[in-house]
């Protein structure tokens, strides 16, 4: 059962590392194509996250709190909020979004920049 509780975990810190990154690098000025993609992205990671009762659970909430994919900005701040949803609900500290800024960098090379 432990270990079963160490996996979730696991597969949870990995699933949230990427949904943040995902949001960070969201445009700023998302066109019609870019914002169906993220809401499509969005409601396949809820139906598809592999531990169903965690599916069944975030899918509540975010039902309670529909995606927002107008903005690089109001997507983080979204998806911030619908993890510390979570965290309250497993009695975890809650995330201070003010502090989201630059906390989920990719270490990406812009598109179409060299690296350097
Ligand atoms: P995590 O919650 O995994 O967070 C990882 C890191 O992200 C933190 O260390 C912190 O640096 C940062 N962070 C924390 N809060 C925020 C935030 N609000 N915004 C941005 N960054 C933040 N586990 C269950 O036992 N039951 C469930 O029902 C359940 N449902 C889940 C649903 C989803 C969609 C996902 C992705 C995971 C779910 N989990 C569930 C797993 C759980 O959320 C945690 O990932 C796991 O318990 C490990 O927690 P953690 O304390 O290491 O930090």
């Amino acid at each position: 059962k432990l270990g079963n509780e160490t996996l979730k975990a696991e597969l949870g810190r990995a699933s949230w590392k990427l949904f943040h990154t995902i949001m960070a690098r969201y445009p700023d000025a998302p066109d019609a194509d870019e914002r169906t993609a993220l809401q499509s992205y969005i409601h396949l990671f809820v139906r598809l996250y592999p531990c169903g009762e965690c599916a069944e659970h975030f899918r509540l909430i975010v039902d309670k709190f529909p995606p927002q994919v107008s903005s690089r900005s109001a997507a983080a701040a979204w998806a911030c909020h619908v993890h510390n949803e979570v965290n309250k609900s497993l009695g975890k500290d809650v995330f201070d979004c003010a502090n989201i800024g630059d906390f989920y960098d990719c270490g990406c090379v812009e598109d179409g920049k060299e690296a350097v």
